[in-house]
């Protein structure tokens, strides 16, 4: 027997969970369905949380969207009573020159967003658990910080729920089909019909959308806690959320909340890209030493004991911009993926989005960049 819905939301993981709830929000009949656990670590989403920041070296047009995200997770937690969104200002640190103080400058400049260039030595001054290479700036902006990602998505769900939305949990999208103005979503439990689809599948992605085969690609990805010889320097008010390029490459950390440890990642970690299925989600001493040289090199009292090592996945695009649009020839199929490892920041609005274009809303962003059709 189908069901009718008007729209099926398939992987209900930071994407999927915002758009359930502005979908639900406007009273349509939503069904989301996830294939692992609601909040599982296989996917992109886990490891406590996420950095947001408005100094966005990627490209100035997200500007419009981060500011529409911190005012969606606000209401958010308005509404939950829970915190999402905590501020502890953000930096982007690297040689002169290079693309992430370049970017970072060009979008605060002109975004008009309040920001200070600072040198590696003031940088240490202000934030001692920082300790850049000589001659390496710092662009620090005061409304970065992170999103608690774990507890956005359940704080999504719970929202849409109660907003008359079902959702099931531990059941595979096996395909999605498309016909008469109407889509058939076949999982492993049965058959589902609803007039658009929202696929938000992560790493899963191109299994469910065949044009985003070999162009939407999985990476393995490592975050690592570590307990600091000093915790102080990485407390929440003294150690800004930062993305800071050195010798060793290109890391990304998080002052201590949650774990009771710095938390590390390095861009692209080992460049292990593959299938979602099969990335190993198993931390190596490897991963764990590509981390620790990054301590070596910025952040020296940090580099302690060992607390968590977590595997997760990217989903990349050739450009790393994402994708936002409807499926070629297919209009009701509305794909939002990959978000090629920065995307979580953004999935309040893009949730909105996606309501959007389920609802046959225009857009108020210009959402050019991520055309399916550009990669
Ligand atoms: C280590 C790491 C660090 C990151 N750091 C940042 C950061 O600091 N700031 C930032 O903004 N972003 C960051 N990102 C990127 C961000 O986390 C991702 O862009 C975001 O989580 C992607 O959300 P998603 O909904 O697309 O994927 P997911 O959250 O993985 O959700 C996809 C869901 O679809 C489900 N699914 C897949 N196939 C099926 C199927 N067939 N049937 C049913 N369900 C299915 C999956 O199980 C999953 O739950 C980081 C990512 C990683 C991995």
């Amino acid at each position: 027997m189908p069901h009718p819905y008007d729209v099926i939301v398939i992987g209900l993981g930071g994407m999927g969970s915002a758009a359930c709830w502005q979908l639900a929000r406007r009273g349509l009949r939503v069904l989301g369905i996830e294939r692992f656990d609601i909040g599982h670590a296989m996917g992109s989403s886990h490891g406590l949380n996420r950095i947001i920041r408005l100094a966005y070296f990627e490209h100035p047009a997200y500007v419009p969207l981060l500011k529409r995200a911190y005012e969606l997770w606000r209401e958010a937690e308005t509404l939950t009573a829970e915190q999402l969104l905590f501020i502890t200002g953000s930096i982007d640190a690297g040689p002169a020159g290079s693309r992430v103080v370049e970017g970072s400058l060009a979008t605060c400049r002109e975004h008009g967003l309040a920001h200070e260039l600072l040198d590696a030595a003031e940088t240490h001054r202000r934030f001692p658990g920082y300790c850049l290479p000589a001659g390496n700036l710092a662009v620090f902006q005061p409304d970065g910080g992170f999103v608690a990602s774990e507890r956005a998505i359940l704080a999504h769900l719970s929202l849409a729920v109660q907003a008359g939305a079902v959702i099931h949990g531990r059941e595979k999208v096996l395909a999605v089909e498309p016909g008469n103005g109407r889509v058939m979503v076949v999982t492993e439990a049965g058959r589902y019909e609803a007039g658009r689809v929202v696929v938000a599948a992560g790493g899963w992605i191109s299994d469910l959308v065949p044009a985003l085969k070999g162009k939407a690609v999985a990476e393995r990805q490592v975050l690592g806690w570590f307990l600091p010889k000093k915790p102080e320097l990485f407390a929440m008010e003294r150690f800004p959320v930062s993305n800071a390029v050195s010798d060793a490459g290109h890391f990304y950390q998080f002052p201590i909340w949650g774990i009771p440890g710095f938390k590390i990642g390095l861009y692209h970690h080992l460049n292990q890209t593959g299938d979602a299925e099969t990335l190993s989600r198993v931390p190596t001493p490897e991963d764990e030493a590509v981390l620790r040289a990054g301590m070596a090199a910025m952040f020296p009292e940090a580099n302690g004991p060992a607390l968590r090592l977590s595997a997760c996945l990217f989903t990349n695009t050739e450009d790393e911009h994402f994708v936002l649009d409807t499926a070629p020839g297919a209009p009701e199929i509305i794909v939002a993926s990959p978000c090629s490892g920065h995307g979580f920041k953004f999935a309040s609005v893009i949730g909105e989005i996606l309501a959007d274009f389920a609802t046959g809303k225009p857009s108020p962003f210009d959402l050019s960049l991520f055309k399916m059709g550009r990669l």
